[in-house]
């Protein structure tokens, strides 16, 4: 199998690590190319842009920041649909906006291109060891078509809908995901300023029902270690959340909970340092508590 992946960052490069070690004929771009040299030296051939690399590689899969790269890749005068042959499918896994990427599959769809969107939820842990959770978006086809490549990255690869399902999903995933992180770094906190011990606070909590991935994963590994390392920064959790709140405004729903963790998300990120990682959000709370 032929695939081109386009983001070799936190993300990207693992999966295309994966790839790799999985024997898929890989092509690259990345702006860095202290990236793109790093995977040719592990064998993958580096094109010189997206339209190259288009050109020669039916499967392209896109790893990047955000929409508006996206688009960029996708449209520029060097970019995939400048490259794209008649049977290209392109596998967007970008965590991104859901309306912008139905107008970006309508556009694909005018000139005779396939896409679904594939977000993906599990960290750099996840990407490592090819166990994310991926959620797709598109024609029931093109998911069957893609659903072993994308089993080489990932344990759990859902079909959840029609373009733009992916990304509307993964949006919400994360927005709960953020709500309990921030919820469970106010009780730690509250709970170390009033005297108890976080470990075995977190101990009481991961055999209770207050458990979830924050508590189970995240403070252990990240928090009470205070190595804060990065793997998904402060800036992509902000850009994130403002997808799921923009999604909810077209809606025209309230979100009183995940409105009120998105302004201290928010506050956090307005301090500066959004390339921290996200769980940093931590000593943005034991500031305010004083602990
Ligand atoms: P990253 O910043 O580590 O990597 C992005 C890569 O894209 C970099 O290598 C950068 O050089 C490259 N890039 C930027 N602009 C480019 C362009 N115009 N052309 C080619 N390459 C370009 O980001 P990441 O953490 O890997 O996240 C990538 C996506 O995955 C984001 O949308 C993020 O929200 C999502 N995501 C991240 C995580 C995580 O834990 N890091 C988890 C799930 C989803």
């Amino acid at each position: 199998m032929k695939v081109g992946i386009i983001g070799l960052g936190n993300m990207g490069g693992r999966m295309a690590k994966r790839l790799l070690e999985q024997k898929v004929e890989l092509g690259v771009f990345d702006l860095n190319k202290d990236f793109v040299r790093h995977f040719v030296e592990l064998g993958a051939e580096e094109a010189g842009s997206p339209a190259e690399l288009a050109s020669n590689y039916p499967y392209i899969i896109t790893v990047l920041p955000n929409v508006h790269i996206v688009k960029e890749t996708l449209t520029g005068t060097e970019g995939l649909m400048a490259g794209f042959q008649s049977d290209s499918l392109l596998i967007e896994m970008t965590t991104s906006i859901p309306s912008v990427t139905k107008e970006l599959n309508a556009m694909m769809k005018d000139k005779g291109f396939r896409m679904i969107d594939a977000p993906v939820s599990g960290g750099v842990k996840k990407a490592e060891d090819g166990t994310l959770s991926i959620m797709v978006g598109g024609e029931l086809t093109d998911f069957e078509e893609v659903e072993p490549l994308l089993s080489k990255i990932g344990a759990n690869v859902f079909h959840v809908g029609e373009v733009g399902a992916g990304h509307t999903i993964k949006a919400l995933n994360n927005m709960i995901s953020a709500t309990t992180l921030a919820a469970t770094g106010e009780a730690m906190a509250l709970g170390v300023k009033m005297g108890l011990d976080p470990n075995k606070m977190l101990d009481v909590i991961n055999a209770s029902t207050g458990k979830s991935f924050s508590s189970d994963f995240k403070f252990p590994n990240q928090v009470l270690t205070r190595k804060f390392e990065v793997g998904f920064t402060l800036d992509l959790m902000v850009k994130d959340l403002n997808i799921a709140m923009s999604m909810a405004e077209e809606e025209k729903v309230p979100m009183f909970i995940s409105s009120s963790s998105f302004q201290l998300w928010k506050h956090a990120w307005s301090q500066g340092g959004g390339d921290q990682d996200h769980t940093a959000i931590v000593k943005y709370i034991e500031d305010m508590f004083g602990v």
